[in-house]
Protein backbone atom coordinates (compact mmCIF):
# COMPACT_ATOMS: atom_id res chain seq x y z
CA UNK A 1 0.00 0.00 0.00
CA UNK A 2 2.14 3.13 -0.85
CA UNK A 3 1.51 5.76 0.77
CA UNK A 4 0.23 9.06 -0.08
CA UNK A 5 2.45 12.19 -0.86
CA UNK A 6 1.65 15.30 -1.42
CA UNK A 7 4.26 18.05 -2.32
CA UNK A 8 4.30 21.14 -0.30
CA UNK A 9 5.14 24.74 -1.40
CA UNK A 10 9.00 25.60 -1.42
CA UNK A 11 9.98 26.64 2.07
CA UNK A 12 12.95 28.44 3.15
CA UNK A 13 14.49 26.20 6.16
CA UNK A 14 17.24 26.99 8.77
CA UNK A 15 18.94 25.08 10.63
CA UNK A 16 20.71 26.63 13.64
CA UNK A 17 23.33 24.26 14.82
CA UNK A 18 23.43 22.68 11.03
CA UNK A 19 26.70 21.50 11.70
CA UNK A 20 26.07 19.41 15.26
CA UNK A 21 24.98 15.91 15.86
CA UNK A 22 21.07 16.22 16.04
CA UNK A 23 21.19 17.94 12.63
CA UNK A 24 23.65 14.89 11.05
CA UNK A 25 21.83 12.14 12.65
CA UNK A 26 18.46 13.07 12.34
CA UNK A 27 17.23 16.39 11.01
CA UNK A 28 19.37 16.47 7.51
CA UNK A 29 18.41 12.92 6.68
CA UNK A 30 14.66 13.11 7.33
CA UNK A 31 14.80 16.38 4.56
CA UNK A 32 16.79 14.33 2.54
CA UNK A 33 13.74 11.58 2.58
CA UNK A 34 11.33 13.62 2.00
CA UNK A 35 13.55 15.44 -0.65
CA UNK A 36 13.53 11.34 -2.26
CA UNK A 37 9.84 11.07 -1.31
CA UNK A 38 9.21 13.88 -3.63
CA UNK A 39 7.76 16.27 -0.86
CA UNK A 40 9.86 19.20 -1.63
CA UNK A 41 8.66 21.62 -4.49
CA UNK A 42 12.27 22.84 -6.55
CA UNK A 43 13.10 26.12 -5.15
CA UNK A 44 13.06 24.94 -1.17
CA UNK A 45 16.32 26.13 0.24
CA UNK A 46 17.97 24.83 3.16
CA UNK A 47 20.29 26.79 4.97
CA UNK A 48 22.57 25.66 7.48
CA UNK A 49 23.91 27.73 10.11
CA UNK A 50 26.26 27.67 12.86
CA UNK A 51 29.78 29.48 14.13
CA UNK A 52 32.01 26.97 12.20
CA UNK A 53 33.74 28.82 8.92
CA UNK A 54 32.12 27.06 6.03
CA UNK A 55 31.35 28.14 2.86
CA UNK A 56 28.31 26.44 0.92
CA UNK A 57 30.32 24.34 -1.52
CA UNK A 58 31.82 22.80 2.03
CA UNK A 59 28.87 22.54 3.46
CA UNK A 60 27.12 20.44 1.03
CA UNK A 61 30.22 18.04 1.44
CA UNK A 62 29.61 17.84 5.23
CA UNK A 63 25.87 16.84 4.22
CA UNK A 64 26.63 14.48 1.70
CA UNK A 65 29.45 12.84 4.31
CA UNK A 66 26.61 12.89 6.73
CA UNK A 67 23.85 11.46 4.65
CA UNK A 68 26.02 8.84 3.83
CA UNK A 69 26.69 7.81 7.50
CA UNK A 70 23.07 8.19 8.92
CA UNK A 71 21.00 7.37 5.88
CA UNK A 72 22.70 4.39 4.32
CA UNK A 73 20.02 1.77 5.38
CA UNK A 74 16.94 3.66 3.49
CA UNK A 75 16.17 2.30 0.45
CA UNK A 76 13.96 4.77 -1.01
CA UNK A 77 16.33 6.95 -2.75
CA UNK A 78 17.74 6.79 -6.36
CA UNK A 79 21.03 7.18 -7.29
CA UNK A 80 22.02 10.62 -7.86
CA UNK A 81 19.77 11.99 -5.46
CA UNK A 82 22.28 13.54 -2.76
CA UNK A 83 23.56 15.87 -6.24
CA UNK A 84 19.97 17.30 -6.93
CA UNK A 85 19.21 17.55 -2.85
CA UNK A 86 22.67 19.25 -2.22
CA UNK A 87 21.49 22.25 -4.59
CA UNK A 88 18.73 23.20 -1.83
CA UNK A 89 21.26 23.77 0.88
CA UNK A 90 23.70 26.86 1.78
CA UNK A 91 25.33 27.65 4.67
CA UNK A 92 25.79 30.69 6.53
CA UNK A 93 28.42 31.30 9.18
CA UNK A 94 26.89 32.67 12.38
CA UNK A 95 26.68 33.63 16.09
CA UNK A 96 23.66 32.93 17.83
CA UNK A 97 24.97 35.79 20.57
CA UNK A 98 27.11 38.05 18.29
CA UNK A 99 26.08 40.70 14.70
CA UNK A 100 28.12 38.96 12.35
CA UNK A 101 26.05 36.87 9.50
CA UNK A 102 22.81 37.71 10.52
CA UNK A 103 22.42 40.04 7.56
CA UNK A 104 23.43 37.24 5.00
CA UNK A 105 21.38 35.29 6.34
CA UNK A 106 18.26 38.01 6.27
CA UNK A 107 19.17 38.23 2.89
CA UNK A 108 18.58 34.93 1.54
CA UNK A 109 14.96 34.19 2.96
CA UNK A 110 12.24 34.78 0.09
CA UNK A 111 9.49 36.88 1.21
CA UNK A 112 6.11 35.70 1.30
CA UNK A 113 7.00 31.85 1.68
CA UNK A 114 6.81 29.79 4.80
CA UNK A 115 9.99 29.98 6.28
CA UNK A 116 11.02 27.79 9.22
CA UNK A 117 14.02 27.99 12.07
CA UNK A 118 14.98 25.47 13.59
CA UNK A 119 16.61 25.37 16.94
CA UNK A 120 19.10 22.62 17.37
CA UNK A 121 21.78 24.20 19.49
CA UNK A 122 22.03 24.07 23.35
CA UNK A 123 18.90 25.58 25.03
CA UNK A 124 20.80 28.94 26.86
CA UNK A 125 20.89 29.71 23.06
CA UNK A 126 16.88 29.63 22.41
CA UNK A 127 16.17 33.15 23.72
CA UNK A 128 19.40 34.76 21.69
CA UNK A 129 18.07 33.38 18.67
CA UNK A 130 14.54 34.46 19.12
CA UNK A 131 15.69 38.10 19.87
CA UNK A 132 18.09 38.07 16.61
CA UNK A 133 15.58 36.50 14.03
CA UNK A 134 12.93 39.53 15.06
CA UNK A 135 15.98 41.81 15.15
CA UNK A 136 16.94 40.93 11.52
CA UNK A 137 13.47 41.51 10.18
CA UNK A 138 12.99 37.17 9.89
CA UNK A 139 10.14 37.34 12.68
CA UNK A 140 7.27 38.12 10.85
CA UNK A 141 4.04 36.44 10.53
CA UNK A 142 5.80 34.36 7.91
CA UNK A 143 8.15 32.42 10.74
CA UNK A 144 7.83 29.33 12.22
CA UNK A 145 10.50 28.02 15.10
CA UNK A 146 11.03 24.75 16.10
CA UNK A 147 12.03 24.19 19.44
CA UNK A 148 13.96 21.43 20.78
CA UNK A 149 14.36 19.47 23.97
CA UNK A 150 15.07 20.26 26.56
CA UNK A 151 12.22 22.94 27.12
CA UNK A 152 13.37 24.30 30.49
CA UNK A 153 14.69 22.20 33.78
CA UNK A 154 12.08 23.25 35.92
CA UNK A 155 8.41 25.25 35.89
CA UNK A 156 10.46 28.69 36.40
CA UNK A 157 13.08 28.17 33.69
CA UNK A 158 10.34 26.87 31.12
CA UNK A 159 8.10 29.90 32.31
CA UNK A 160 10.79 32.22 31.46
CA UNK A 161 11.46 30.66 28.24
CA UNK A 162 8.03 30.67 27.20
CA UNK A 163 8.40 34.22 27.78
CA UNK A 164 11.37 35.29 26.02
CA UNK A 165 9.88 33.72 23.23
CA UNK A 166 6.37 34.74 23.30
CA UNK A 167 8.09 38.67 22.93
CA UNK A 168 8.64 37.73 19.43
CA UNK A 169 6.64 34.95 18.47
CA UNK A 170 2.92 34.08 18.63
CA UNK A 171 2.20 30.80 20.18
CA UNK A 172 0.62 29.95 17.03
CA UNK A 173 4.20 29.99 15.38
CA UNK A 174 6.04 28.03 18.48
CA UNK A 175 6.58 24.61 17.42
CA UNK A 176 7.61 22.54 20.57
CA UNK A 177 9.16 19.62 19.54
CA UNK A 178 8.96 15.97 21.25
CA UNK A 179 9.84 13.07 18.71
CA UNK A 180 7.85 10.58 20.05
CA UNK A 181 4.47 12.37 19.22
CA UNK A 182 5.55 11.86 15.56
CA UNK A 183 5.84 8.22 15.91
CA UNK A 184 3.63 6.30 13.48
CA UNK A 185 2.05 4.18 16.64
CA UNK A 186 1.59 6.77 18.65
CA UNK A 187 -0.68 8.92 16.30
CA UNK A 188 -2.21 5.28 15.53
CA UNK A 189 -3.18 5.17 19.13
CA UNK A 190 -5.26 8.31 18.73
CA UNK A 191 -6.63 6.58 15.31
CA UNK A 192 -7.32 3.15 17.14
CA UNK A 193 -8.85 4.80 19.94
CA UNK A 194 -11.13 7.62 18.55
CA UNK A 195 -11.59 5.99 15.28
CA UNK A 196 -13.37 2.19 16.22
CA UNK A 197 -16.25 1.60 18.52
CA UNK A 198 -14.54 -1.11 19.80
CA UNK A 199 -12.51 0.26 22.33
CA UNK A 200 -13.33 3.45 24.13
CA UNK A 201 -16.54 2.19 26.22
CA UNK A 202 -13.87 -0.31 27.49
CA UNK A 203 -11.18 2.89 28.05
CA UNK A 204 -11.92 3.38 31.78
CA UNK A 205 -11.46 2.05 35.22
CA UNK A 206 -14.15 -0.02 35.06
CA UNK A 207 -12.28 -2.40 32.44
CA UNK A 208 -9.04 -1.65 32.64
CA UNK A 209 -6.99 -2.93 35.74
CA UNK A 210 -3.76 -0.72 34.48
CA UNK A 211 -1.49 0.45 32.11
CA UNK A 212 2.22 0.17 31.70
CA UNK A 213 4.76 2.95 29.72
CA UNK A 214 8.07 1.09 29.14
CA UNK A 215 10.87 3.01 27.56
CA UNK A 216 13.85 0.94 27.23
CA UNK A 217 17.38 1.72 26.14
CA UNK A 218 20.44 -0.27 26.05
CA UNK A 219 23.09 2.58 25.68
CA UNK A 220 24.60 4.51 28.31
CA UNK A 221 24.87 8.56 28.92
CA UNK A 222 27.97 7.77 26.89
CA UNK A 223 28.88 11.31 25.25
CA UNK A 224 26.17 13.01 27.24
CA UNK A 225 27.51 12.77 30.33
CA UNK A 226 27.61 16.22 31.17
CA UNK A 227 24.11 17.25 30.42
CA UNK A 228 22.67 13.83 31.48
CA UNK A 229 23.60 14.06 34.89
CA UNK A 230 22.45 17.22 35.67
CA UNK A 231 18.75 16.14 34.14
CA UNK A 232 18.55 12.53 34.78
CA UNK A 233 15.75 9.46 33.61
CA UNK A 234 13.04 12.00 35.58
CA UNK A 235 13.28 15.46 33.13
CA UNK A 236 14.99 13.67 30.37
CA UNK A 237 12.09 11.13 29.89
CA UNK A 238 9.78 10.98 31.81
CA UNK A 239 8.67 14.89 32.17
CA UNK A 240 8.22 15.15 28.47
CA UNK A 241 8.03 11.93 26.49
CA UNK A 242 6.30 9.40 28.82
CA UNK A 243 4.03 12.10 30.09
CA UNK A 244 3.09 13.00 26.44
CA UNK A 245 2.67 9.30 25.72
CA UNK A 246 0.63 9.09 29.56
CA UNK A 247 -1.76 11.88 28.31
CA UNK A 248 -2.58 10.39 24.79
CA UNK A 249 -3.37 7.25 26.68
CA UNK A 250 -5.63 8.89 29.26
CA UNK A 251 -7.31 12.20 27.45
CA UNK A 252 -10.93 12.35 26.44
CA UNK A 253 -11.80 12.25 23.39
CA UNK A 254 -11.36 15.88 21.51
CA UNK A 255 -14.26 17.38 20.00
CA UNK A 256 -11.89 17.59 16.73
CA UNK A 257 -9.07 16.11 15.58
CA UNK A 258 -7.56 19.50 15.31
CA UNK A 259 -3.85 21.52 17.65
CA UNK A 260 -6.06 22.91 20.30
CA UNK A 261 -8.61 20.63 21.33
CA UNK A 262 -5.86 18.14 21.12
CA UNK A 263 -3.64 19.78 23.11
CA UNK A 264 -6.92 21.11 25.63
CA UNK A 265 -7.77 17.86 26.53
CA UNK A 266 -3.72 16.57 26.75
CA UNK A 267 -3.34 19.72 29.15
CA UNK A 268 -6.55 18.08 31.84
CA UNK A 269 -4.61 14.92 31.92
CA UNK A 270 -1.26 17.11 33.25
CA UNK A 271 -3.13 18.62 35.66
CA UNK A 272 -5.27 15.88 37.03
CA UNK A 273 -1.92 13.53 37.62
CA UNK A 274 -2.21 12.91 41.48
CA UNK A 275 0.86 13.18 43.76
CA UNK A 276 3.54 10.40 43.77
CA UNK A 277 4.44 8.94 46.92
CA UNK A 278 7.77 7.93 48.12
CA UNK A 279 7.31 4.51 48.47
CA UNK A 280 5.36 4.63 44.86
CA UNK A 281 8.71 5.65 42.95
CA UNK A 282 12.08 4.00 42.62
CA UNK A 283 14.94 5.45 41.04
CA UNK A 284 18.07 3.48 40.13
CA UNK A 285 21.89 4.41 38.25
CA UNK A 286 23.45 1.74 36.34
CA UNK A 287 26.76 -0.51 37.13
CA UNK A 288 29.81 -1.47 35.30
CA UNK A 289 29.86 -5.04 33.61
CA UNK A 290 33.38 -5.80 32.70
CA UNK A 291 32.69 -4.37 29.19
CA UNK A 292 31.42 -1.01 29.64
CA UNK A 293 32.03 1.71 32.52
CA UNK A 294 29.04 2.44 35.12
CA UNK A 295 27.34 5.62 35.16
CA UNK A 296 29.76 7.04 37.61
CA UNK A 297 32.35 6.69 34.99
CA UNK A 298 30.91 8.39 32.55
CA UNK A 299 30.02 11.59 34.23
CA UNK A 300 32.45 14.25 36.03
CA UNK A 301 31.21 13.90 39.66
CA UNK A 302 32.12 10.94 40.88
CA UNK A 303 29.26 10.63 43.81
CA UNK A 304 26.53 11.87 41.61
CA UNK A 305 23.47 10.47 43.13
CA UNK A 306 21.56 11.25 39.36
CA UNK A 307 19.44 8.42 38.06
CA UNK A 308 19.48 6.55 35.03
CA UNK A 309 16.21 4.52 35.88
CA UNK A 310 13.11 5.49 37.10
CA UNK A 311 9.94 3.54 37.98
CA UNK A 312 6.79 5.24 39.08
CA UNK A 313 2.97 4.40 40.15
CA UNK A 314 1.23 6.88 39.35
CA UNK A 315 -2.94 8.11 39.33
CA UNK A 316 -4.67 10.47 37.11
CA UNK A 317 -7.24 11.92 39.58
CA UNK A 318 -10.31 12.01 37.58
CA UNK A 319 -13.90 9.97 36.87
CA UNK A 320 -12.26 7.86 33.76
CA UNK A 321 -9.27 6.47 36.18
CA UNK A 322 -9.70 6.41 39.51
CA UNK A 323 -8.70 3.18 40.97
CA UNK A 324 -6.52 2.92 37.46
CA UNK A 325 -2.60 3.26 38.45
CA UNK A 326 -0.32 3.78 35.95
CA UNK A 327 3.40 2.80 35.73
CA UNK A 328 6.15 4.32 34.43
CA UNK A 329 9.38 2.88 33.93
CA UNK A 330 12.37 4.56 31.76
CA UNK A 331 16.31 3.73 31.86
CA UNK A 332 19.40 3.30 30.02
CA UNK A 333 21.74 0.54 29.68
CA UNK A 334 18.30 -2.13 30.28
CA UNK A 335 18.30 -5.57 29.15
CA UNK A 336 16.70 -4.51 25.86
CA UNK A 337 15.69 -1.58 23.68
CA UNK A 338 12.13 -1.70 23.33
CA UNK A 339 9.32 0.60 24.03
CA UNK A 340 5.74 -0.35 24.28
CA UNK A 341 2.20 0.81 26.26
CA UNK A 342 0.45 -2.25 27.57
CA UNK A 343 -3.26 -1.86 28.34
CA UNK A 344 -4.08 -4.14 31.01
CA UNK A 345 -7.61 -4.99 30.72
CA UNK A 346 -9.36 -7.00 33.81
CA UNK A 347 -10.17 -10.57 34.35
CA UNK A 348 -13.43 -11.98 33.14
CA UNK A 349 -15.40 -11.27 36.29
CA UNK A 350 -16.69 -14.98 36.52
CA UNK A 351 -14.78 -18.11 34.95
CA UNK A 352 -17.06 -20.92 33.45
CA UNK A 353 -14.12 -22.96 32.14
CA UNK A 354 -13.64 -25.32 35.54
CA UNK A 355 -10.52 -27.27 33.82
CA UNK A 356 -8.46 -23.73 33.20
CA UNK A 357 -6.13 -22.99 36.54
CA UNK A 358 -4.97 -19.34 34.93
CA UNK A 359 -5.82 -15.96 34.72
CA UNK A 360 -6.41 -14.37 31.95
CA UNK A 361 -6.65 -10.80 30.58
CA UNK A 362 -6.98 -8.43 27.38
CA UNK A 363 -3.91 -6.71 27.11
CA UNK A 364 -3.74 -4.03 24.56
CA UNK A 365 -0.04 -3.72 23.31
CA UNK A 366 0.71 -0.34 21.54
CA UNK A 367 4.56 -1.28 20.56
CA UNK A 368 6.51 2.19 19.83
CA UNK A 369 10.03 -0.21 18.87
CA UNK A 370 10.94 -2.05 17.57
CA UNK A 371 8.37 -3.72 14.97
CA UNK A 372 6.24 -0.42 15.70
CA UNK A 373 2.59 -2.31 15.96
CA UNK A 374 -0.19 -3.06 17.90
CA UNK A 375 -1.70 -6.38 19.34
CA UNK A 376 -4.34 -7.50 21.20
CA UNK A 377 -3.91 -10.47 23.66
CA UNK A 378 -6.88 -12.31 23.82
CA UNK A 379 -8.09 -15.60 25.33
CA UNK A 380 -9.18 -19.03 23.55
CA UNK A 381 -9.46 -22.35 23.85
CA UNK A 382 -6.45 -24.45 23.67
CA UNK A 383 -6.18 -26.50 20.35
CA UNK A 384 -6.66 -30.03 20.26
CA UNK A 385 -8.11 -32.57 22.26
CA UNK A 386 -8.29 -32.62 26.25
CA UNK A 387 -10.35 -30.37 27.44
CA UNK A 388 -11.31 -26.52 27.98
CA UNK A 389 -8.06 -25.06 28.63
CA UNK A 390 -7.47 -21.50 27.70
CA UNK A 391 -4.33 -19.85 26.14
CA UNK A 392 -3.73 -16.18 25.72
CA UNK A 393 -2.87 -15.54 21.83
CA UNK A 394 -2.08 -11.79 20.63
CA UNK A 395 -3.97 -10.61 17.34
CA UNK A 396 -1.25 -8.91 16.07
CA UNK A 397 -0.96 -6.05 13.73
CA UNK A 398 2.51 -5.52 12.83
CA UNK A 399 2.33 -2.27 10.49
CA UNK A 400 4.77 -3.78 7.84
CA UNK A 401 3.19 -7.20 8.14
CA UNK A 402 -0.76 -5.54 7.84
CA UNK A 403 0.00 -2.50 5.34
CA UNK A 404 3.23 -3.90 2.84
CA UNK A 405 6.86 -3.13 3.38
CA UNK A 406 5.75 0.55 2.50
CA UNK A 407 4.55 1.00 5.73
CA UNK A 408 8.06 0.00 7.25
CA UNK A 409 9.32 3.18 5.24
CA UNK A 410 6.45 5.44 6.50
CA UNK A 411 8.34 8.77 7.94
CA UNK A 412 10.30 8.41 10.38
CA UNK A 413 9.31 11.05 13.35
CA UNK A 414 11.60 13.78 12.47
CA UNK A 415 10.37 13.39 9.01
CA UNK A 416 6.67 14.08 9.62
CA UNK A 417 7.34 16.52 12.19
CA UNK A 418 9.92 18.80 10.46
CA UNK A 419 7.08 17.97 6.99
CA UNK A 420 4.08 19.44 10.22
CA UNK A 421 5.83 22.27 10.43
CA UNK A 422 6.05 23.50 7.27
CA UNK A 423 2.29 22.91 6.80
CA UNK A 424 1.57 24.73 9.77
CA UNK A 425 -0.15 21.97 11.82
CA UNK A 426 0.81 21.71 15.79
CA UNK A 427 -1.27 19.15 16.76
CA UNK A 428 1.65 16.91 17.24
CA UNK A 429 3.71 19.40 19.23
CA UNK A 430 3.71 20.39 22.97
CA UNK A 431 1.89 24.19 23.79
CA UNK A 432 3.55 26.24 26.28
CA UNK A 433 0.94 25.54 28.94
CA UNK A 434 1.34 21.80 28.42
CA UNK A 435 5.07 22.16 29.08
CA UNK A 436 4.46 24.24 32.13
CA UNK A 437 1.83 21.88 33.90
CA UNK A 438 3.80 18.72 33.32
CA UNK A 439 6.80 20.59 34.94
CA UNK A 440 4.76 22.45 37.67
CA UNK A 441 3.90 18.15 38.35
CA UNK A 442 7.40 17.23 38.26
CA UNK A 443 9.02 19.85 40.34
CA UNK A 444 7.79 18.64 43.45
CA UNK A 445 8.55 15.11 43.22
CA UNK A 446 12.22 15.72 42.07
CA UNK A 447 12.29 18.49 45.34
CA UNK A 448 11.59 15.51 47.70
CA UNK A 449 13.56 13.01 46.76
CA UNK A 450 16.33 16.45 46.48
CA UNK A 451 15.45 17.36 50.31
CA UNK A 452 15.35 13.71 51.59
CA UNK A 453 19.03 13.10 49.62
CA UNK A 454 17.28 10.09 48.26
CA UNK A 455 20.34 8.09 46.42
CA UNK A 456 19.14 5.97 43.01
CA UNK A 457 19.54 2.10 43.94
CA UNK A 458 22.48 0.61 41.54
CA UNK A 459 21.52 -1.70 39.37
CA UNK A 460 23.47 -4.23 37.08
CA UNK A 461 23.95 -3.71 33.29
CA UNK A 462 21.60 -5.66 31.16
CA UNK A 463 19.17 -5.66 33.96
CA UNK A 464 15.50 -4.33 33.73
CA UNK A 465 16.33 -1.91 36.64
CA UNK A 466 16.79 -2.13 40.07
CA UNK A 467 14.65 -5.39 42.17
CA UNK A 468 12.48 -2.34 44.31
CA UNK A 469 11.13 -1.29 40.89
CA UNK A 470 9.47 -4.84 40.47
CA UNK A 471 7.73 -4.52 43.74
CA UNK A 472 6.20 -1.56 43.09
CA UNK A 473 3.75 -4.03 40.71
CA UNK A 474 4.13 -7.24 42.76
CA UNK A 475 2.28 -5.97 45.86
CA UNK A 476 -0.64 -5.19 44.61
CA UNK A 477 -0.46 -8.47 42.57
CA UNK A 478 0.46 -7.38 39.40
CA UNK A 479 3.77 -7.48 37.49
CA UNK A 480 5.27 -5.33 34.72
CA UNK A 481 5.52 -6.96 31.23
CA UNK A 482 7.66 -8.88 30.03
CA UNK A 483 10.12 -6.98 27.13
CA UNK A 484 11.93 -8.02 24.55
CA UNK A 485 13.66 -6.06 21.80
P1 LIG B 1 25.84 19.69 19.24
O1 LIG B 1 26.28 18.48 18.50
O2 LIG B 1 26.68 20.21 20.35
O3 LIG B 1 25.64 20.85 18.17
C1 LIG B 1 25.42 22.18 18.52
C2 LIG B 1 25.33 23.02 17.28
O4 LIG B 1 25.14 24.39 17.66
C3 LIG B 1 26.58 22.98 16.42
O5 LIG B 1 26.20 23.04 15.05
C4 LIG B 1 27.31 24.25 16.82
O6 LIG B 1 28.16 24.61 15.77
C5 LIG B 1 26.14 25.20 17.02
N1 LIG B 1 26.43 26.31 17.92
C6 LIG B 1 26.97 26.25 19.16
N2 LIG B 1 27.08 27.49 19.68
C7 LIG B 1 26.60 28.35 18.75
C8 LIG B 1 26.46 29.75 18.70
N3 LIG B 1 26.84 30.54 19.70
N4 LIG B 1 25.90 30.30 17.60
C9 LIG B 1 25.51 29.52 16.57
N5 LIG B 1 25.63 28.18 16.56
C10 LIG B 1 26.17 27.60 17.63
O7 LIG B 1 24.38 19.51 19.86
P2 LIG B 1 23.22 18.53 19.33
O8 LIG B 1 23.40 17.20 19.95
O9 LIG B 1 23.11 18.63 17.87
O10 LIG B 1 21.93 19.17 20.03
C11 LIG B 1 21.31 20.34 19.56
C12 LIG B 1 20.02 20.55 20.36
O11 LIG B 1 19.16 19.44 20.16
C13 LIG B 1 20.24 20.63 21.88
O12 LIG B 1 19.29 21.51 22.42
C14 LIG B 1 19.95 19.21 22.35
O13 LIG B 1 19.52 19.18 23.68
C15 LIG B 1 18.83 18.83 21.41
N6 LIG B 1 18.68 17.40 21.22
C16 LIG B 1 19.69 16.65 20.69
C17 LIG B 1 19.51 15.30 20.48
C18 LIG B 1 20.59 14.45 19.85
O14 LIG B 1 20.33 13.25 19.63
N7 LIG B 1 21.75 14.97 19.54
C19 LIG B 1 18.30 14.67 20.83
C20 LIG B 1 17.28 15.48 21.36
C21 LIG B 1 17.48 16.82 21.54
P3 LIG B 1 29.41 25.60 15.96
O15 LIG B 1 30.20 25.07 17.10
O16 LIG B 1 30.09 25.53 14.64
O17 LIG B 1 28.84 26.94 16.24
Amino acid sequence: MASRVIPVDPFDLVIFGGTGDLARRKILPALFRRFCAGQMEEGTRIIGAARSQMDDVEYRAFVAEALLEFNSGHSGCEPGTIKRFQKTLSYVTLDARGEEGWDALAAKMHPGRVRAFYFSVGPSLFSDLAQRLHQYGMADHDARIVVEKPFGRDLATAQALNRSLAEHFDESQIYRIDHYLGKETVQNLMALRFGNMLFEPLWNSRYVDHIQITVAETVGVGGRGEYYDRAGAMRDMVQNHLMQLLCLIAMEPPAKFDPDAVRDEKLKVIRALGEVGRDDLVRGQYLADHEKPGYLEHVENPDSITESFIAMKLNVINWRWAGTPFYLRTGKRLSDRASEIAVVFKEAPHNIFTEDTGRHRNILTIRLQPNEGIDLDVTIKEPGPGGMRLVDVPLDMTFSEALGPDADDAADAYERLIMDVVRGNQTLFMRGDEVEAAWAWTDPIIASWEARGDKPIPYATGSFGPEDALALLHRSGRKWREIRA
